[in-house]
């Protein structure tokens, strides 16, 4: 039987307490893996995996990562033990030299929080094969768009491809905003941009939010570094031109991070 082609996916992960405090966010991806074809494996751009020239994971039991500090023992505990996919990580990387794009498999990393924390929740039997693979905050949207786009071909095998990262990620602002309530309402600049990315990804302006730099309002202060970002434009180049985008849930962490998901090619 042919494979179901596979959605694509950019999810923003907040913060590592995603993954034990309740939350809207939580509660949505939790009841989104159900919602989704069953994916054959799970490739994840990962906003925390951010290396000079991409990394791919490559270990049949890649181990838990905990990449964060000062967080409950609880978060440290949690180990997502989903295996890895040796054989779809030579293949992505035949993609990527395929479209030259220089790519290496690390067979000894893990996965990050930028990765596990979503699919602990979408999947917790972690029973679907995983594989990361890097970013690079050196490099701009445009390239990012052809590590997707290198890749679209997996979604007609049933692997699902997630960009992981953030709509809006002042993680300085949100750091010493311990005093804002978890629902309080965004300022301005954060739900001016927010607006901005919801509506030009569901209208399929890809150009625009390529040159998301100029043209959003408040880019700089949403993204300082535009890492939590990057991971959208990998999942914009795995979408078809064809495939405007659904924001599939909307919340915010303390009216600073935007919580915001997006699917491309998904229909219920
Ligand atoms: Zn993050």
């Amino acid at each position: 039987m042919a494979a179901r082609r596979m959605p694509t996916l950019f999810l923003s992960h907040g913060s590592p307490l995603l993954a034990i405090e309740d939350s809207a966010a939580r509660r949505f991806l939790t009841a989104l893996g159900p919602r989704l074809p069953r994916p054959a494996a799970v490739v994840v751009f990962s906003a925390h995996h951010d290396a000079g020239r991409v990394e791919i994971t490559s270990s049949a039991n890649p181990r838990t990562i905990h990449d964060f500090g000062g967080f409950p023992r609880e978060l440290y505990a949690l180990q997502y033990r989903a295996p890895g996919a040796p054989e779809l990580a030579v293949q992505v990387r035949e993609l990527l030299l395929d479209a030259d794009i220089d790519a290496a498999l690390e067979p000894r990393r893990g996965l990050d929080h930028g990765a596990w924390i979503p699919l602990h929740l979408m999947y917790p039997a972690a029973d679907r094969p995983v594989v990361q693979v890097s970013i690079d905050s050196a490099r701009d949207p445009a390239w990012h768009l052809a590590l997707g786009r290198a890749l679209r071909p997996l979604r007609d095998s049933g692997v699902l491809l997630i960009g992981s990262g953030g709509a809006t990620h002042n993680l300085g602002l949100y750091m010493h905003s311990a005093g804002r309530g978890e629902d309080s309402p965004p300022p301005p600049w954060v739900a001016q941009f927010n607006d901005w990315l919801a509506t030009a990804t569901t209208e399929g302006r890809y150009d625009d939010l390529v040159h998301y730099r100029e043209r959003a309002p408040y880019a700089a202060e949403n993204h300082p570094t535009p890492e939590h970002f990057l991971p959208l434009f990998a999942t914009l180049g795995a979408a078809r031109e064809d495939e405007h985008g659904v924001r599939l849930h909307a919340s915010y962490d303390r009216g600073l991070l935007s919580l915001d998901d997006y699917a491309f090619g998904f229909a219920e």
